[in-house]
């Protein structure tokens, strides 16, 4: 029963880190609650997905993170690219006035 409560908590706060990062809160709950210590030291790990720069793809034009080799959407192979897209968490931050 113990368990039980140990694998709770765990995932609860789990799937807080998990959401924090901008990914889905249940998929790192369900991550955590099954393997309770690696899943939250994975949680922790995960990236910050939404804070990674972005580039734009030259063949398709999609914005791709800017960790990505090859295009996802048409398989172009990417250089490293000299302008950045800024992050998603950037674009959501209204200036300040
Ligand atoms: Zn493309």
């Amino acid at each position: 029963m113990a368990y039980v409560i140990i694998a709770i908590c765990f995932g609860i706060s789990g799937g807080i880190v998990g959401r924090i990062k901008g990914s889905s809160f249940m998929l790192w709950f369900l991550i955590s609650a099954a393997v309770p210590v690696f899943g939250l030291i994975a949680a922790l790990a995960y990236r910050f997905d939404n804070q990674e720069l972005r580039r734009q793809c030259p063949s398709c034009g999609r914005v791709t993170k800017i960790y990505d080799a090859v295009c996802t959407r048409c398989g172009a192979e990417l250089d490293f690219p000299d302008v950045a897209v800024a992050p998603e968490t950037f674009e959501r931050t209204p200036a300040r006035s």
